[in-house]
């Protein structure tokens, strides 16, 4: 009969090893989300920038805004998600940019984005 070993870490230390990585995963799912917002809030106020400045009517002119001619670098997700991009110049109260991630639990969206219109 095979006995089975008892790790050689006691059970006090790694369940404080589980804790450990389940707050440094919370840790991380906020720090995403915080990111990840932000790049949406860049972009948003890029795009009215640019509005600003080319009056242009219709269709977002991406390559104007992002990448090397742009306002910005193209943003990158940093959980991974991709973005979503508006094709039509956003109405107030409308995202331009959206990411996959937008539900929960990642929630990879504004809570509000009043005053990010100026
Ligand atoms: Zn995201």
């Amino acid at each position: 009969m095979i006995g089975r070993k008892e790790p050689s870490s006691g059970p006090s230390q790694s369940s404080s090893s589980v804790r450990y990585w389940a707050s440094f995963f919370v840790w991380k799912r906020k720090s995403d989300r915080a990111g990840c917002v932000l790049n949406i809030r860049n972009v948003q106020q890029a795009i009215r920038r640019w509005h600003g400045i080319t009056r242009a009517t219709g269709q977002i002119r991406w390559s104007e805004i992002l990448g090397p001619a742009g306002y910005m670098p193209e943003p990158k997700c940093p959980a991974g998600g991709t973005h979503r991009f508006r094709e039509l110049i956003p109405e107030s109260g409308v995202l331009a940019m959206e990411c996959s991630l937008c539900d929960l639990p990642e929630n990879h969206k504004p809570d509000s984005f009043v005053g990010w219109q100026d």
